[in-house]
Order: structure tokens, then C-alpha cells, then sequence
């Protein structure tokens, strides 16, 4: 798992002894549960699902639960040491967690759906809560399903426990801006990089790898910010446009047509749309899709990871030694988790923000975070993505440090 490799890259920088390297690197607690079932025919089915607290030296567990045929406790596990990271990176109160369910939702009626998620929820019921390990959506799970969790929970306790997970529908103490949260964290640590790089977003070449929830909010941001959007791709294909598309047209033909591939203009592959000569690129799909073999021929000058996990180490490593700036996942997809942070304050104070507020509040986490991980990478002369982990890493053993180890 590529977060290993980068946390021990920076235990190495970090000098890290053995004993902090192995109390990081080993998840707090790991839960295994059945989930029985009963399905709409009367008969029953019974589910495995996982929820991990890897670390909860800075505050309570906080990460996503996915429903997704191919979950497994290992990728529980390093899904939610990434959480750890990316939180600490972005010096959100929060360690890393995050569950998943080995199902593959789309075959449920939405009552099998709901039982599933209430009876996993009451399984796991005495590890999670606003103070202790915060669940949010991930792939497959929606705010819907955070309001099934939020109220077996607070049906259990016999309380309303609003903060017990993040990325709830409005009507139930979700944030504003949530919906466009990664978008317009992506956007803010490009303006950073753009600085550096003495460039302007204004007139950039953009390629957008992926047009989901990230890429197509992305799309509409930039191009309002004076950006040419020259290319985008789901996973069937996309299209290419020299002189400029149109977020609003793009989305249009997707939701009529179900993918960007039919799009009036020059059809692309996801391979191509790498290679572009463009100034920015936002892998905003897949994992590994930047790897030793195409690294040599990227030609943006600044990639922006919307993406978990796009690139692989050995490409981070050409791009770096190519000049190119990787704005790594860990921080140029944190406004999510950090909208989610501003979504769990809200619930405690029961006074919530408008969208103005939440934008600005998420800019000035995104600035201060890119400031931080550009000073520490020039610090230790590495890539932004060495940077982030660095700052990471040490401030999680900061805090375990003072903490001292129980008893
Ligand atoms: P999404 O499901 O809304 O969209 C994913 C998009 O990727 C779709 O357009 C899909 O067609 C496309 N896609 C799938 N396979 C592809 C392929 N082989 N080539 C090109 N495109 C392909 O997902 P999302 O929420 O936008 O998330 C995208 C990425 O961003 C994921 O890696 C996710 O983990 C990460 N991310 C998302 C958020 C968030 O808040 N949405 C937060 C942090 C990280």
C-alpha cells in the first residue's frame, strides 16, 4: 500500500525510532462484524463489514464508509492510516478511521439498504461517536445513508446526536458547501501553486480526468475563474477541445447520455488525456493512473490530485526530478474532510454557517496547509508530496509524544 511507503519515507526523514514508527503504523483497533439481513423475499443474508480507528492521537476517528463488493479489512486498514495523514496535513483535531461493507449496493431495494446500514451501524454502535470515530460517505454511500446511521444512534442513546457522522443531508445538520467541498479545495491549493509557479489560472489549459462529484465541480470552478477546460474523460472516454468546453454542456451531455465519450468534438482515451500538453492536470477518477511508464511523457506543469491515490511512488519521483509540481491527494483533496470538520462543529454549536462562510473558513485551511507542506518540503528538499507526509507524520507523533503512552 502506497501510504506505507510514503509514511516510511518520512519516518526516515523524520528520524524517526523504531518504537514511534511501529505505534504509527499499527492501526488502534480494528472491528470485523456479520450483518444479518433480511431481504425483501423473506429470506436472509448475512454481510461482513469492518470499521478501523487507526489512529486517535489528535481526536476522534474520522473517515467514510464504503459499501463496495471488494472491501476487505487490509484496505479498511490502510484507507483509514491515509485518513490519519490527510487530516493531520490539513491540522484538522482528528486521527484516521474508516468501514466498509463487502456488498454491492445496487442489487438492495433501498428497505434492504436501510436495514443493512442500521444493523451495521448498531454493531458498531460502542466504537463510534461525535467524540470518539466519525463516519462520512464514501464510495457507494450517500447522505441518506449517514441520516439511517445518525438516527440509530441517536435512537439507541436516546438522544438527537447530530455529529456522530458528517456529510448528512441539509435537513439534518449538513454543512453547506459540502456537496462542492473537494472541488473548491482543489481549486484554492492550485491558486497556491499557480503562485509558486508564477502562473495564472486565468488562461490555464485544464484536463480533467474523471467528471464525477470532484471533476465536474472542478470543471465549473475554474472555467468561471477564466481557465480553459481543454479536455475531459469518464470512464468510457472524453473529448478534446482546444479552444475550450463547457462545464455546463459537458454535465448536460453526461446526464443525458450517461458519458462524456459522444461528446460533439475530438474523442479522447483516458491514456491520452495524461499526455496533453496542457498546464494542469487533475487525475479526478482512479487510483495508479500516473505511473514509471507515463511519467516521463506528462507534460502539465502542475498535477492537482483529486484522485486518491493516482500516482504511483516511482512516478512521483520523475515527475519531481522533471520540475513539475504534484499538489499530493492528501492535501489537494482535503477540502472534503475539512468541510466535514466545519460540519461537526456546526452540529455541536447548533448554529450553522451559509456557504459564503464555509468557502472562505475552507480557504483559509487549504492557503495554510499548501504554506506548510511547500515549507517543509523545501525544508527537507523533496516533493510536495514528501512535504505533506513529513508535517503529517510529525505532528501525529507530536501529539503522541506529549500525550505519553498510556498507562
Ligand atoms: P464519482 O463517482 O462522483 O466520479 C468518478 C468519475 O470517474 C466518474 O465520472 C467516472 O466515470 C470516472 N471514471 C471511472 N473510471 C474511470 C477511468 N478509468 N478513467 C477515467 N474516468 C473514470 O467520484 P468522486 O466523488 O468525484 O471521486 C473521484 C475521486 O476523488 C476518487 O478517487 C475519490 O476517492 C476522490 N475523492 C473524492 C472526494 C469527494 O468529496 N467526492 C473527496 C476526497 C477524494
Amino acid at each position: 500500500m502506497v501510504a506505507q511507503t510514503y509514511f516510511k519515507q518520512a519516518a526516515e526523514r523524520l528520524q524517526m525510532d523504531d518504537g514511534m514508527r511501529a505505534i504509527l503504523s499499527t492501526p488502534k483497533r480494528a472491528l470485523t462484524v456479520s450483518i444479518p439481513v433480511r431481504m425483501d423475499d423473506g429470506s436472509y443474508q448475512v454481510f461482513v463489514g469492518h470499521r478501523v480507528a487507526h489512529n486517535m492521537a489528535r481526536g476522534p476517528a474520522k473517515g467514510g464508509i464504503r459499501f463496495h463488493p471488494d472491501v476487505t479489512l487490509d484496505e479498511v486498514k490502510a484507507l483509514a492510516s491515509w485518513m490519519t495523514w490527510k487530516c493531520a496535513c490539513l491540522d484538522l483535531p482528528f486521527g484516521g478511521g474508516k468501514g466498509g461493507v463487502a456488498v454491492d449496493p445496487h442489487k438492495l431495494s433501498m428497505l434492504e439498504r436501510e436495514r443493512l446500514t442500521r444493523r451495521y451501524t448498531s454493531e458498531i454502535l460502542p466504537f463510534i461517536g461525535p467524540d470518539q470515530d466519525i463516519p462520512a460517505p464514501d464510495v457507494y454511500t450517500d447522505p441518506q445513508i449517514m441520516a439511517w446511521i445518525m438516527d440509530t444512534y441517536s435512537m439507541t442513546h436516546g438522544t438527537t446526536s447530530l455529529g456522530v457522522v458528517t456529510g448528512k443531508p441539509l435537513a439534518l445538520g449538513g454543512s453547506k458547501g459540502r456537496d462542492k467541498a473537494t472541488a473548491r479545495g482543489v481549486q484554492f491549493v492550485l491558486r497556491e501553486a499557480c503562485r509558486q509557479r508564477k502562473m495564472s489560472i486565468k488562461g490555464a489549459k485544464v484536463a480533467i480526468q474523471g467528471y464525477g462529484n470532484a471533476g465536474s465541480h472542478l470543471a465549473t470552478l475554474l472555467h468561471a475563474e477564466g481557465a480553459k477546460i481543454v479536455a475531459s474523460t469518464d470512464s468510457h472516454g472524453g473529448v478534446l477541445d482546444p479552444k475550450g468546453l463547457d462545464p455546463a454542456r459537458l454535465m448536460a451531455h453526461k446526464e443525458a447520455k450517461k458519458s462524456l465519450k459522444t461528446f460533439p468534438g475530438k474523442a479522447i482515451t483516458n491514456k491520452q488525456l495524461l499526455e496533453l500538453p496542457v498546464d494542469i492536470l487533475v487525475p479526478a477518477a482512479l487510483e495508479n493512473q500516473i505511473t514509471a511508464n507515463n511519467a516521463s511523457r506528462i507534460r502539465a506543469k502542475i498535477i492537482a490530485e483529486a484522485a486518491n491515490g493516482p500516482t504511483t511512488p516511482l512516478a512521483d519521483d520523475i515527475l519531481f526530478k522533471r520540475g513539475r509540481i504534484v499538489i499530493p491527494d492528501i492535501l489537494a483533496n482535503a477540502g472534503g474532510v475539512t468541510v466535514s470538520y466545519f460540519e461537526w462543529v456546526q452540529d455541536f454549536s447548533s448554529f450553522f454557517w451559509d456557504e459564503d462562510e464555509v468557502d472562505k473558513r475552507l480557504e483559509v485551511y487549504m492557503k495554510r496547509a499548501y504554506a506548510s507542506v511547500a515549507q517543509t518540503a523545501a525544508k527537507h528538499k523533496c516533493s510536495l508530496r514528501g512535504g505533506a507526509y513529513v508535517l503529517a507524520v510529525d505532528r501525529v507523533a507530536e501529539a503522541t509524544r506529549v500525550r505519553g503512552i498510556f498507562p
